[in-house]
């Protein structure tokens, strides 16, 4: 799913980094430890839809918001076919090697086969460190870390509330996988087709066919999905979130669309806690927030918990809750930017 209705990135962040005992690994060795981890038994027979893994170093950097990051991205499309991962020198880490291992073997897609292969919107995406990642991550910890390295991160995610799906449900969403994604290459060839068509139709004789102009997502876009999901409490009307916001903040239905229609993320500070303000009445996950739109609430004109309590009580509960949990048990990462 592209965004987060509960705080589980929080979760699983807080608790990586309250880990004190990293392995430092150097490129040679995180590289052989990929080719010895795909080539073993283990590997292929818990990751049996496992793609090749290329181990790359350099991760990326976000300078506004001060933060380093590694990241493990799918070549392919809708099926992957392989899998890069890139790990920031600051976070050259066995714990950074295996959350990324995890991105690339655990199961993506859900959904019905035959409901998909008939054209209908079934089933998507499992969340990106939601409990398939954990699943994942757990027995890839057990076989690459130490002992006392995969107690204390099964440890981590226990005083952090992180879940994780027993390794039964990791297996038969693992082996659903494969007829999923026929049965998306499937329709996903057949909507090329229909719109090579329609672009042929289209055009007048002796013109040139038209280019099917597939849309980009703008930054405002993702506020707008936030807005109108019904898993949660939200779907709102621009009309209904505007009013609600503006108990604590002036806002307007007209300020919500210029928000939503948005390419990049705006300079305004008073449109920004406009911003910072519909993802708390929407419930989003705070650590989700900071690094998909780039807002924290003391960076979007210092919103307070009151003015976060009026909006969405249960959001501003769990935050206390995690915020007390982290004090319990602080970030001991020494990486720059990602301590604040
Ligand atoms: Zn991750």
């Amino acid at each position: 799913m592209p965004y987060a209705s509960s705080v589980e990135q929080w979760r699983v962040y807080s608790a990586e980094q309250s880990l004190g005992e990293l392995s430092p690994i150097t490129e040679d060795q995180a590289r052989q430890i990929v080719a010895d981890a795909e080539a073993s038994e283990w590997w292929q027979e818990a990751f049996p839809n496992a793609q090749p893994i290329e181990v790359t170093f350099g991760g990326g950097a976000n300078h506004d918001e001060g933060y380093i990051q590694s990241f493990a991205e799918p070549r392919g499309y809708p099926r992957p076919h392989s899998f890069v991962v890139s790990i920031h020198p600051e976070m050259m880490f066995l714990n950074t090697l295996v959350h990324e291992l995890a991105h690339c073997v655990m199961p993506r897609v859900y959904g019905d086969p035959e409901r998909i292969r008939a054209g209908e919107l079934d089933g998507g995406r499992y969340s990106t460190h939601g409990r398939y990642f954990t699943a994942a991550q757990g027995i890839i910890a057990e076989r690459l870390m130490s002992n006392t390295g995969t107690a204390a991160l099964t440890e981590a995610y226990a005083f952090f509330g992180v879940d994780v799906a027993t390794p039964s449900e990791l297996e038969c969403a693992l082996a659903a996988e494969p007829a999923i994604y026929e049965a998306r290459e499937h329709i996903d060839a057949e909507l090329r087709r229909l719109d090579a068509e329609t672009a042929q139709r289209s055009v007048g004789p002796g013109q040139p066919p038209g280019t099917v102009r597939i849309p980009t997502i703008g930054w405002g876009e993702w506020l707008r999905l936030l807005r109108r999901d019904t898993r949660g409490s939200p779907n709102l009307s621009q009309v209904a979130a505007a009013t609600r916001i503006s108990e604590v903040f002036p806002c307007t239905a007209r300020h919500l669309s210029e928000l939503e229609r948005a390419a990049v993320k705006p300079t305004s500070p008073d449109q920004l806690t406009r911003a910072m303000l519909l993802t708390i009445l929407c419930g989003a996950d705070p650590i989700w927030t900071r690094y998909n739109y780039g807002l924290t609430r003391w960076e979007c004109g210092g919103i307070t918990m009151d003015q976060a309590r009026v909006l969405n009580a249960g959001w501003a509960d769990l935050v206390d809750h995690m915020n007390d949990l982290v004090k319990q048990r602080p970030p001991r990462w020494d990486v720059p930017g990602l301590l604040d």
